[in-house]
């Protein structure tokens, strides 16, 4: 991957508080990487998180951040992206914000389309709280909350999406961070929302979905002879496999699909951010007669 801004302009100082060998620490490295080789700047950019252990990554990276409250991160990044279409929005949350609490805000998003980039930690557990099972742990997980195993049937994120209507749903895994830099990538230039799922370890509390268990079943779709990820059918299959096969890769992708922001009727004038702005440098007469032009 060539870049020509430096990963490190996104560094801060901030002290990381993940628990050693924590699959967070790749999923920071590859949103760096991935805005790096797409020549964004900080200032040109949102993260948006919720709550949880990985939602704390808005404060290790140098750009706008916002941690909202529990599942809403796709409600605020939304509103943000209607605010400012020009900024490049990503949201940031664990598999119990984004599939659990946001569940509902996860579906409507997929359907909506706009354009934005939601990356969900996804570790099968509620690592913050000390290791609950969450909507993607597996039936016979056993935790402090499911002793006897859970026995709630997972939630499974790739084929929701696919069915809500989602135009980019894609999966990597966090110990490939080039892997998941890439797919990143992708999903930012896709125009429409973009889900990237990351089976992230939980070295504290999960110790069944470790790297060995993931290594021993991801398989590449790209390296997939004849697989089209335009194809939803074929997606649909894919969407499928779990076990003893993973998909890793870009499970779906339909271009042309308009946005939500495409949609918009109030946008068609331009960025209200950008207009706000330019009203903000008008002398007052002006900005009076501006407003009186623009809403009477
Ligand atoms: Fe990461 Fe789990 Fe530690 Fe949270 S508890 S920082 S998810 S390893």
């Amino acid at each position: 991957m060539v870049t020509e801004v430096d990963p490190r302009i996104y560094d801060t100082t901030a002290e990381i508080t993940w628990c050693a060998g924590c699959g967070d620490f790749a999923i920071l490295k590859a949103v760096k990487l991935a805005l790096a080789d797409l020549d964004i700047a900080p200032h040109e950019v949102l993260i948006v998180s919720g709550i949880g252990c990985g939602s704390k990554l808005p404060d290790y990276i140098n750009a706008n951040g916002y941690m909202t409250i529990h599942g809403r991160p796709l409600a605020v990044a939304t509103g943000a992206k209607l605010a400012n279409p020009d900024l490049h929005v990503l949201v940031v949350d664990g598999d119990g914000d984004g599939y659990g609490i946001g569940g509902n805000h996860f579906i409507h998003t997929c359907r909506r389309n706009p354009n934005i980039t939601q990356i969900v930690e996804n570790n099968q557990i509620y690592g913050l709280t000390k290791g609950q099972y969450s909507p993607t742990s597996d039936v016979g997980f056993i935790t402090t909350t499911s002793p006897d195993g859970a026995i709630e049937a997972a939630f499974n994120p790739m084929a929701i999406a696919l069915a809500a209507g989602a135009t980019f749903v894609g999966r990597s895994f966090s110990g490939e961070p080039k892997h998941m830099a890439e797919l990143i990538a992708r999903g930012i230039t896709h125009r429409g929302y973009a889900l990237i799922d990351v089976l992230q370890p939980c070295v504290t509390f999960n110790r069944v979905n470790t790297y060995a268990w993931y290594r021993e079943r991801i398989y590449h779709l790209e390296e997939e002879q004849g697989y089209d990820s335009s194809d939803r059918m074929a997606a649909w299959a894919r969407a499928q496999e779990w076990g003893e096969r993973i998909p890793v890769g870009v499970i779906y992708q339909a271009e042309g699909a308009p946005t939500y922001e495409d949609q918009v009727r109030a946008l068609e004038g331009g960025s209200p951010a950008g207009r706000l702005l330019e009203l903000a440098k008008m002398p007052a007469t002006e900005q009076y007669e501006t407003l009186k032009e623009r809403f009477i």
